[in-house]
């Protein structure tokens, strides 16, 4: 039998009686066993992550440590790359990019490490204040759990280590069960080249109910990081009352080309954002509203880049669009396709299910009410509706319960305008898919799409709170 990859939770290498097996989404392969942690578990990560804060790190090291990751991650490139591969079946050039994201994610973290910082509170401004100085500290809130999901292992993993650390938070980690052996490997080189003291960061691997459940419900748990589904999010918010909870959730991303937008530019663009790791994606860009006088030329370009995208093994270079997470989702993406081809939808291209694989999907004529406009389709399926009037794209693209980003191609200053103010999302992104993302920015969701803005700069405020300080002088 293959050897179980242990986790670490404090000093200790932890193994279990009984495994998960991690398999490859595109051809079923066993790619690796874990342990199967249970509560236990979840118990001794706490505690360690406890005891690790006792002995808090200083900012400095904390930059130091982070520095080391990101330079460690950049070494470990190809062979981080190569296990997403294999455990997400994301294709390996697009592996190589998020492992490639994960060292500005670690570089970010580390300049949050060495200026964070309070603020002065002008407190004599008002006459209670007279003959005081006040400022603000920033201070670690607390143990942070994080969990994170299946599509991008190893980036969102960092998204949540890193400002956990340039916080000076000690972390519990829960990985999707499909994709845990990144976030292994990239604790593994944390610990043993960047020089984090044990206990910092743990990793519990187990299902969502066994060892996600006791984590977020644990009292010695001050923060949860969040990075999923709705439902789950939104159901471990309701048992986190007292935690500080932040949710990066779902989303069925817009971009509206408008009649004077550089539709040329957005076809490039959207052939790549539509189905990057086969479109499993928060970002994904999913539903296209395009002006009449357009649409025709706007679809037909697209189909014909669409249908050059290679289909196939992820380890493969050529590979742009390898299979789904897991059979059942790619029979629900399927579905979802029949269903719209049902409702009156149009398949221009794709829509062939193969085994594990789903051909990239264009749909024509797709309407507001179809499960493709309304939900999260998390497959390589783009959906095109035509507009006359901004004022309805505007409208279509904000009929939707989610909120992270959304686009428009315009060479109008007064529809851009439009958009930045009227379209109800975390980000507005002009001349540009809404599927964009800088590990730096401000990123996150409103409505069903979450509550928070990843983005070290931005984490980092959430795992920490401000202490006033007061001083009569
Ligand atoms: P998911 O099914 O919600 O799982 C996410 C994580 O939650 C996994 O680690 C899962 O563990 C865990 N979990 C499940 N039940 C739990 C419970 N009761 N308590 C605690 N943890 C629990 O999501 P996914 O399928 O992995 O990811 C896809 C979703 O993530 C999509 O909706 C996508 O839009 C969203 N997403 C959002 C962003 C963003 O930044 N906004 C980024 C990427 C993805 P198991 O794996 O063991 O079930």
């Amino acid at each position: 039998m293959p050897e179980q990859h242990p986790v670490r939770i404090g000093a200790e290498s932890v193994t279990t009686e009984e495994s998960m097996v991690v398999t490859s989404p595109y051809d079923g392969h066993e790619v690796a066993r874990v342990p199967k942690c249970g509560p236990e578990h979840v118990e001794a990560a706490v505690a360690a992550a406890k005891a690790a804060m006792a002995e808090p790190l200083e900012p400095w090291k904390r930059a130091e440590v982070l520095d080391a990751a990101a330079q460690s991650v950049a070494d470990h490139r190809d062979e981080l790359a190569t296990i997403i591969a294999e455990e997400a079946a994301k294709p390996i050039k697009t592996a190589r990019t998020e492992a490639e994201r994960a060292v500005l994610t670690f570089q970010s973290a580390a300049i949050e490490a060495r200026t964070l910082t309070g603020d002065v509170v002008p407190i004599d401004g008002a006459q209670p204040g007279s003959g005081k100085l006040a400022f603000t500290l920033r201070v670690p809130r607390g143990v942070v759990a994080a969990i994170s999901p299946f599509n991008f292992p190893l980036n969102l993993v960092a998204h949540k280590l890193a400002p956990a650390i340039a916080a000076g938070c000690a972390v519990v980690l829960k990985p999707a069960s499909q994709t845990p052996i990144s976030a292994i490997r990239l604790h593994e080189l944390l610990m043993d080249e960047c020089g984090l003291p044990a206990g910092w960061i743990n990793i519990v691997t187990g299902s969502g109910g066994t060892v996600g459940d006791p984590l977020v419900e644990h009292e010695d748990v001050a923060v949860i990081t969040f990075t999923g589904s709705p439902p789950v999010g939104w159901a471990i918010a309701a048992k986190g009352a007292k935690k500080k909870v932040g949710l990066e959730l779902g989303n069925n991303a817009p971009v509206i080309i408008d009649a004077s937008g550089d539709w040329e530019t957005a076809v490039a663009k959207i052939a790549v954002a539509g189905f990057s790791h086969a479109g499993q994606s928060c970002i994904s860009t999913q539903r296209i509203y395009v002006h009449s006088s357009l649409v025709d030329r706007f679809t037909e370009a697209l189909v014909a880049k669409v249908e050059a995208l290679v289909v196939g093994d992820p380890l493969d270079e050529a590979t742009d669009v390898s299979a789904l997470i897991s059979p059942d989702e790619t029979a629900r993406v399927k579905a979802w396709i029949d269903e719209a081809v049902g409702e009156g939808a149009t398949v221009a291209t794709g829509g062939d299910q193969h085994d594990r694989l789903l051909t990239p999907t264009i749909l024509t004529g797709i309407t507001a009410d179809m499960e493709v406009s309304r939900n999260e389709v998390f497959g390589p399926l783009v959906g095109i509706a035509s507009f006359d009037d901004l004022d309805d794209a505007l409208a279509l693209a904000n009929d939707t319960r989610y909120g992270l980003q959304a686009a428009i191609f315009t060479a109008e200053l007064d529809g851009a305008l439009r958009a930045a103010h009227e379209l109800d999302f975390g980000g507005v992104l002009v001349n540009e898919v809404p599927t964009f993302r800088s590990d730096q920015m401000p990123y996150g969701g409103v409505r069903d799409s979450g509550n928070t803005k990843e983005g070290p700069h931005y984490a980092v405020r959430e795992m920490t709170h401000e202490r006033l300080v007061v001083i009569n002088r």
